[in-house]
């Protein structure tokens, strides 16, 4: 029988372009109408018990050329579980993973994926809870819903949203988890900050992207997080309502949630380039890093992006935005492709629930935050 590489569902991205044997030259296919990708998630069909060599040939003019070395593909037969194949390798732009499969039908893919049809999934389950509002916030290019959860009934105005980058899908796992303790009923965390705050969750802020099996943009080829100083209905009206809706309720705390492909770690990127700083700002993100990295062993703060200058930051990206908009405390928080190389799993490398566990600490430290951040909103 003869084995078939596949990618025509949900959130796949793969291109065939050559077979000798057991070997196949595969390609990543770029995101419409943009340069970008690094995403590719694909099945391989009828080959149990066949030494299978992949290998990926245009990798060097990926994104993130960075993000191959030391780098291992995710594999899974249930498509729940996903673990990392131990022989995957990179050399001369050439992404080579060889496995010999257990079943006639197993998927292979860059990171756990997290197809349009698993955040419907989330969203109802979510949505049909006592306490939980639902709200479509617009739509995307392509007729999306920009689905919003909110959570709680206090004066602190807090946002969370993931994935303006679809190929990010640890995002959408650490949704997951901030979900699930939020509407813990018994969580004492969860109740207190259901007191005193609002919370307005977005797990995906670009299901066009995600649908497509896009690595950074949207239908148009849009990088959404360069569209938050001038978002517009034409190329970018996931960020154009997802902006008004804050500007409407204000905005004291917001993360948004990403992953990185070439750094080993889990790190945050502030907001000190904003040209009306404030020192109360300053020092409230400080605390929540510092607090956060008390709390999870998975979180470090000696990795991360170089700090802009004073006045240089790009306010085109959401957290600088927010921050210069809305004079709040913002934050990326970007979570590995790879591992956490200080707190290693050969099994799994980052994976879906570490994700979902990180989350649930940055809540914790949004909670120890609560007595400056509410006393900061008061003033
Ligand atoms: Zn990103």
């Amino acid at each position: 029988m003869g084995i078939t590489i596949s990618s025509a569902f949900d959130a796949g991205n793969i291109r065939v372009v050559g077979q000798d044997g057991d070997t196949f030259d595969l390609e990543i296919v770029k995101d419409h109408l943009s340069d970008f990708y690094q995403w590719f998630y694909f099945r391989v069909a009828g080959a149990a018990g066949r030494e299978v060599t992949l290998r990926i040939v245009n990798c060097a003019g990926a994104a993130y050329p960075n993000g191959w070395p030391d780098y291992r593909a995710c594999l899974s037969v249930d498509r729940e579980e996903w673990v990392r194949v131990a022989d995957t390798s990179y050399d001369d732009g050439v992404l080579t993973i060889r496995l010999t499969p257990t079943a006639d039908s197993v998927w292979i893919a860059y990171f756990p994926p997290y197809s349009m049809e698993r955040h419907h999934d989330l969203i109802a389950s979510f949505a049909a809870l006592d306490g939980v509002e639902y709200r479509s916030l617009g739509q995307s290019l392509d007729g999306q819903d920009i689905d919003c959860l909110t959570i709680g009934s206090g004066p602190l105005n807090v946002w969370l949203y993931a994935r303006q980058h679809p190929g990010e899908t640890m995002a959408e796992y650490w949704m997951e988890g901030a979900l699930d303790k939020l509407c813990d009923p018994d969580d004492p965390v969860a109740r207190v900050l259901r007191t005193d705050a609002t919370f307005r969750v977005v797990p995906n802020m670009n299901p066009d992207g995600s649908r497509r099996g896009h690595l950074r943009t949207n239908a148009a080829g849009v990088n959404l997080n360069r569209e938050w100083h001038a978002p517009s209905a034409d190329k970018s009206p996931e960020v154009l309502c997802v902006r008004t809706a804050m500007d409407d309720s204000g905005v004291d705390f917001a993360m948004d949630i990403h992953g990185d492909e070439a750094i080993p770690a889990n790190f945050l990127a502030g907001f000190e380039g904003i040209p009306s700083l404030t020192d109360r700002q300053s020092k409230l993100f400080k605390a929540f890093s510092d607090s956060l990295e008390r709390l999870s062993p998975d979180f470090q703060t000696a990795q991360g992006y170089e700090v802009p200058p004073p006045g240089q930051a790009n306010l085109s990206m959401s957290t600088t935005q927010l921050a210069e908009r809305y004079g709040c405390v913002s934050m990326t928080l970007e979570m590995p492709f790879k591992d956490n190389f200080n707190l290693p799993d050969p099994v799994h490398g980052w994976s879906p629930e570490r994700s979902r566990h990180l989350a649930r600490a940055c809540l914790d430290a949004l909670h120890a935050i609560l007595p400056q951040l509410g006393e900061a909103a008061r003033v």
